[in-house]
């Protein structure tokens, strides 16, 4: 089985916990939350390979902020989410993004998520927009809007995530 570990950032409401624990199976463990890190696991399977994707949500607290180096490494992958109907969760990517890009390694794939696509009638971050601005970045491997809350496209990203790790 070959493992990739995955980070997950974005502001608080925008659904890292609901994706962990909705899609994640396993979460974990209770000390997980003392140092500012949540776990979980998603298991697919592509080509008869078993990928697992290990979900790691590591917390933004300043307090945290010398532990998180250690949780960056050996990620393959961050997903960077944004609610699209709270335009302040986009606009604080920029920042999140140069913060990030500082601890990681230069090659680490972004991704980036406008989740709760299914509140349209209150989107205020624009489809378009949100495309264009990760294309800014070479990090950026892909763009995808998702509802935690129906399950819309999460398969596609778990499977497009996978493939893009295998370089398949
Ligand atoms: P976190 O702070 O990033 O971990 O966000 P949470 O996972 O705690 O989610 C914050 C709130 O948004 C919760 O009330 C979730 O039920 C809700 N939520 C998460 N995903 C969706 C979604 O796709 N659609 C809708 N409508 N609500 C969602
Ligand atoms: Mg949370």
């Amino acid at each position: 089985m070959i493992k990739f570990k995955i980070i997950l950032l974005g502001d608080e409401g925008v659904g890292k916990t609901s994706l962990i624990k909705k899609y994640g199976g396993f979460v974990g463990p209770e000390y997980g939350k003392v140092i500012g890190v949540d776990f979980g696991h998603k298991r697919i399977e592509i080509n008869n390979m078993l990928v697992w994707l290990q979900f790691c949500k590591v917390n933004q607290d300043p307090r945290f902020k010398y532990l998180r180096p250690l949780y960056y490494r050996e990620a393959m992958a961050v997903l960077f989410l944004y609610d699209i109907t709270r335009p302040e969760t986009f606009e604080h990517l920029p920042n999140l993004i140069t913060s990030v890009s500082e601890d990681t390694p230069k090659m680490i794939k972004f991704i980036l998520i406008g989740n709760k696509a299914d509140l349209e009638e209150h989107r205020a971050v624009e489809r378009e927009i949100a495309e264009k601005f990760s294309k800014t970045y070479p990090n950026f491997v892909l763009f995808e809007e998702i509802s935690i809350k129906t399950g819309r496209n999460i398969h596609k990203l778990f499977e497009s995530l996978a493939r893009l790790l295998l370089k398949l």
